[in-house]
């Protein structure tokens, strides 16, 4: 088949779209969210976006898709169809490299496609995407050419290659590029993503004398990444550690100063903590760099994590390796020291991961930690032969077996060999599931839909009938099968493949794609408790429900699973399901919730992995290091926007605007390179971080491309019977609404300005409602054609304007923007700064993790306005962008984009109460509320505590005062209450009643 014209992808963009109609033929029926709905939303074509803030992110991601050569993401689907590829297309990288969760990539890239195509019409988009559906469908057809009568042998296992172990320096060892199979080790991508100090330790035998082979390199290719070499090629061949993120002209080194003996043990260890590395042979000191400003986190998320072999195509290494430990610290000398004489030395292993090799053979390295991040070795051998598949229909990017033997009778685990292991093959297939429909739906493609069907039928037979061919089957899978493949650590991570069996089922009105759907329920350890309202998103070990769910759940595995309820919900009408969504919805939203609009963090003393959900109203306690990930906000955003379709409550449209003009806006960086997505995983919480941006290949990249050419899709809804028009978000823009007859047109700045105007065309009764956000402090106020109206303004509510309407008639509405601080639920002194919707971010880096403190109270007036004379308006950026000061330090909003270190969370410092000038002396107490109340150890914080929010906290909570004697009023009360409560003494409640009476000049507004 032939590719895509290659000169329409390269160089410059193409000028402009063209000025004709978008995207031709009738809309296709979309039944995905609320297809069934009382309140519906728009196809994505409907909607066209004006110039603003969402356009800017936009364009720049489209440009991304326009320049980016698809025919990589067809490499890894050619090979295991048999099919050829064209010279010279390398595979995309990252998590799209041939390991376990190729193929995702190519479906978000599908989507993104389809998203941008549906926005201005541009042909290039629909050139590209209709090649890769061609594609895909031709591997299809191919794999599934390949099945005799009733398929097989391919369940079968793999023929493992014989891997033995050799003599190590403590029990056995691997030996690399030796007698037996072994060339490399792959490490599973947590070991190391989210380190910043660290140590990697490991014993080393070099069989030969070869410069810049690797003992390890972990990284995602020549120009990122971070490696150890037993042998440097340069004067000397003394060892070298190096880290970089510009190729090797940029990297920090630190080097040894003496070469290494060949043929005995030699322990290597490298140890970073903030600037100092250091580099141990022998437990002795061989070399420091005092200068280093990387560490692994700057690596991204590397798809390459290696032990023996080299990013730049170095020899693999030619040594016998043994207790490969790695340490989120760094281990002080005496503890590399006493690594010298056992295998644990003083340390008790590495509390990341710990390769002993100690198995009996075989290609599964089993990791000693607690954290089971198993390692799998890759065999030197030729390429194996076709598989040939179980049941038809099959396709993706890895063989079928990778995503049947996660279920009976194999059980696969999450690891690094890609023969045994499985890695969220589920999530994978809905991935390219998602691609083809949204293909379908926003491009008219119909061979999109033909795939697609294929692929739900073959799901259907892989999750009933399952590894038929596998000599240990024993029959069709189990309810009671699918409760245990869903419970297990990643591997069973499915990414909300629920949703596209029941859209499936409306396409095709087959039901048994509804069947299918419900194969996923995760009804052993979550499902019944969410539609029991029980929050047991964490939970202590000895109530762990399910034989093997984690005590602490993974944000983005599950919450794709309430959206895909909703699906069979609206298709089935089957209410717990979207009861199990609504609650669970309610265990995210606020109780787990960031000021940015993420979830998920750490706890001091935890595990490091930030993809977890934390405790409950756990919000300053789980910032103790990195942040949220951006795609489970993607995530969440989407079961918020699908409640909203069938609750209407304004709250889930707050909290829809937080994630959206915050978290995703803020991923995508404000740059023009086309090398990579420019997009986070991980945006950090802790004080003084910056963001990182690019992502190929992995699950945040993925999920970026699709957030940014989708803005549209939440501005307007309409109700089922056409009688209502919802305006959710302002945001520039057009729709049209044909079967309705009306175009409306939003002008806004939003969210740089807080007024806008709707032009309404069309004419007839129309009911619109308008948001009123839940952040207005000062008034909603709405004119029609000039004449002010009287309206229902409420704050997180809808206000409804029922009209018969003419064309050209015109809404404006105002919603000024105010200053406004946010707690944070379990430390009411942990405060973010907002903006109307948008979080403020104080700039720069307090250092070592320390908290900005604010006092703030004694410059407030008696309107209790921030931006009077606390944290006051300063200038305005070029792009419109408002900057604010207090304290001489500068806050900004948080979608503005670059790597600048800085704060979304403050501590507030108000240690006496002051009205104005007027110090009362009596200290600003709390009301003990019974804060924090951690069920989880947290060193010096008892449990309950006595936290709660200060005097001072309470009283300007009434501001605004209409005049002196509402502000002593409310003064007298709080003061009356903290003495009852004895927190107060009478005199102490005298002295501040008396204070804020004098403070009457000094609170004027
Ligand atoms: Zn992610």
């Amino acid at each position: 088949m032939e590719g895509p014209d290659r000169s329409r992808s390269a160089g410059a963009p193409p000028a402009a779209p063209p000025a004709g109609p978008g995207p031709s033929g009738p809309a296709a029926p979309d039944p995905g969210p609320g297809g069934t709905a009382p309140v519906r939303p728009f196809q994505l074509r409907d909607v066209k976006l004006g110039n603003g803030l969402l356009q800017e992110k936009r364009d720049r991601t489209k440009n991304y898709l326009r320049q980016y050569d698809e025919r990589r993401f067809l490499v890894l689907f050619n090979n295991q169809a048999g099919r050829p590829n064209p010279a010279g297309v390398s595979v995309p990288g990252g998590w799209e490299d041939g390991g376990l969760l190729s193929g995702h990539w190519a479906g978000h890239f599908m989507t993104g496609l389809a998203q941008a195509y549906a926005d201005q019409g541009e042909s290039i988009f629909k050139t590209k995407l209709d090649w890769m559906v061609d594609e895909i469908a031709a591997c299809q057809d191919a794999i599934t050419a390949r099945m005799g009568a009733g398929g097989g042998p391919g369940g079968g296992d793999p023929e493992e290659p014989q891997i033995g172990r050799a003599p190590g320096r403590f029990d056995s060892g691997l030996r690399l590029n030796g007698p037996s199979a072994a060339q490399h080790v792959t490490l599973p991508q947590e070991a190391i993503s989210q380190l910043t100090d660290f140590t990697i330790a490991t014993w080393v035998n070099l069989a030969s004398a070869q410069s810049w082979s690797r003992v390890f390199d972990f990284g995602q290719n020549a120009t990122v990444n971070m490696f150890l070499t037993a042998r440097a090629g340069v004067t000397g061949n003394v060892p070298r550690f190096a880290i970089t993120t510009g190729g090797s002209g940029a990297e920090q080194q630190i080097n040894g100063d003496a070469a290494l003996p060949t043929n005995e043990w030699v322990h290597l260890a490298v140890t970073l903590t903030q600037n100092t590395g250091t580099l141990y042979v022998n437990g002795r000191v061989a070399g420091t760099n005092s200068n280093m400003t990387l560490n692994p986190t700057h690596l991204g998320n590397p798809g390459n994590r290696w032990i023996g072999r080299s990013q730049y195509g170095d020899p693999f290494l030619d040594a016998t390796i043994d207790e490969f430990h790695i340490f989120d610290r760094a281990l002080s000398q005496q503890e590399v020291q006493s690594l010298l004489d056992s295998a644990a030395g003083t340390t008790g292993g590495g509390t990341i991961a710990w390769y002993r090799f100690d198995e009996e053979g075989g290609s599964t390295l089993k990791d000693s930690s607690p954290n089971g991040r198993d390692a799998g070795v890759v065999a030197n051998q030729a390429e194996t032969e076709l598989w040939v598949p179980t049941h038809p229909g099959y396709v993706g990017a890895i063989p079928e077996d990778a995503v049947l033997r996660l279920g009976p009778p194999r059980w696969a685990v999450y690891g690094g060999n890609k023969d045994t292991n499985t890695w969220a093959p589920w999530y994978t297939q809905h991935k390219i599931m998602r691609g083809l429909l949204d293909a379908y739906y926003h491009t008219d493609n119909q061979k999109a839909l033909d795939v697609v069907v294929k692929m739900a039928d073959w799901a259907h037979l892989a999750l009933t009938v399952g590894d038929k061919n596998h000599p240990d089957y024993t029959g069709p899978i189990t309810r009671d099968n699918l409760n245990y493949m869903w419970d297990l650590y990643i591997a069973g991570e499915f990414g909300g493949a629920n949703e596209v069996f029941p859209e499936v089922y409306a396409l095709t009105g087959d039901a048994k794609h509804l069947e299918t759907a419900k194969c996923f329920d995760n009804r052993e350890s979550l499902f019944d408790a969410c539609v029991q309202n029980r929050d047991i998103l964490v939970v202590t070990p000895e109530n762990r429900p399910g034989r093997r769910r984690p005590d602490r759940l993974h944000a983005n595995t599950h919450v794709p699973q309430f959206i895909g309820y909703m699906r069979v919900y609206e298709h089935t009408g089957d209410r717990e399901y979207f009861q199990a969504a609504k609650n669970f919805y309610g265990m995210v939203v606020p109780h787990r919730t960031f000021a940015h609009g993420g979830t998920g963090g750490n706890y001091p003393g935890s595990n490091n992995n930030t993809e977890m959900f934390q405790n409950r109203d756990n919000i300053a306690n789980a910032m103790a290091q990195g942040g949220a990930e951006t795609c489970t906000t993607y995530n969440v955003l989407k079961l918020a926007r699908n409640l909203f379709l069938h609750e209407h409550d304004a709250a889930y449209m707050d909290y829809y605007e937080r994630g959206l003009l915050n978290m995703i806006t803020g991923s995508r960086a404000d740059s023009t390179s086309v090398s990579n997505p420019q997009v986070t995983y991980f945006q950090p919480l802790t004080p003084g971080t910056n963001r990182s941006y690019g992502n190929t290949g992995t699950c945040c990249g993925g999920t970026g491309l699709e957030n940014h050419t989708k803005y549209q899709e939440t501005i307007y809804f309409k109700s089922a019977d056409g009688g209502t028009l919802w305006v959710n978000l302002y945001a520039a823009s057009t729709l049209t609404w044909a079967e309705k007859g009306f175009t409306v047109v939003q002008e806004t700045n939003y969210p740089r300005e807080d007024h806008t105007r709707l032009t309404v065309n069309g004419s007839g009764r129309l009911d619109i409602k308008l948001r009123v956000p839940g952040w207005v402090r000062k008034g909603f106020f709405v004119s029609i054609n000039g004449k002010a109206q009287k309206v229902d303004a409420k704050a997180g509510r809808y206000l409804t304007l029922s009209r018969t309407w003419s064309r050209g008639d015109t809404i404006d509405i105002r919603m000024p923007f105010s200053i406004r601080i946010e707690r944070a639920l379990d430390r009411p002194d942990t405060q973010s700064i907002f903006w109307g919707p948008v979080l403020l971010q104080i700039l720069g880096n307090p250092g070592n993790g320390a908290y900005r403190e604010l006092t703030l109270y004694s410059r407030l007036k008696r309107d209790g306005d921030y931006a009077r004379s606390a944290i006051t308006h300063a200038s305005t950026t070029a792009a419109g962008d408002p900057l604010f000061t207090t304290h001489d330090l500068t806050l900004r909003p948080y979608y503005i984009s670059d790597t600048q270190p800085a704060s979304s969370y403050f501590r507030r410092v108000e240690p006496t109460i002051v009205f104005g000038s007027i110090d009362t002396g009596v200290a600003n107490r709390k009301r003990n509320d019974g804060l924090p109340n951690y069920d989880v150890p947290v060193s010096g914080i008892t449990s309950p505590g006595d936290d709660g929010p200060t005097f001072l906290d309470l009283v300007w909570d009434q501001a605004p005062f209409g005049n002196h004697g509402q502000f002593v009023s409310a003064v007298t009360r709080t003061a009356e209450s903290f003495r009852r409560a004895g927190v107060f003494t009478a005199v102490e409640s005298a002295r501040v009643v008396s204070g804020a009476a004098r403070a009457n000049r000094d609170l004027e507004p």
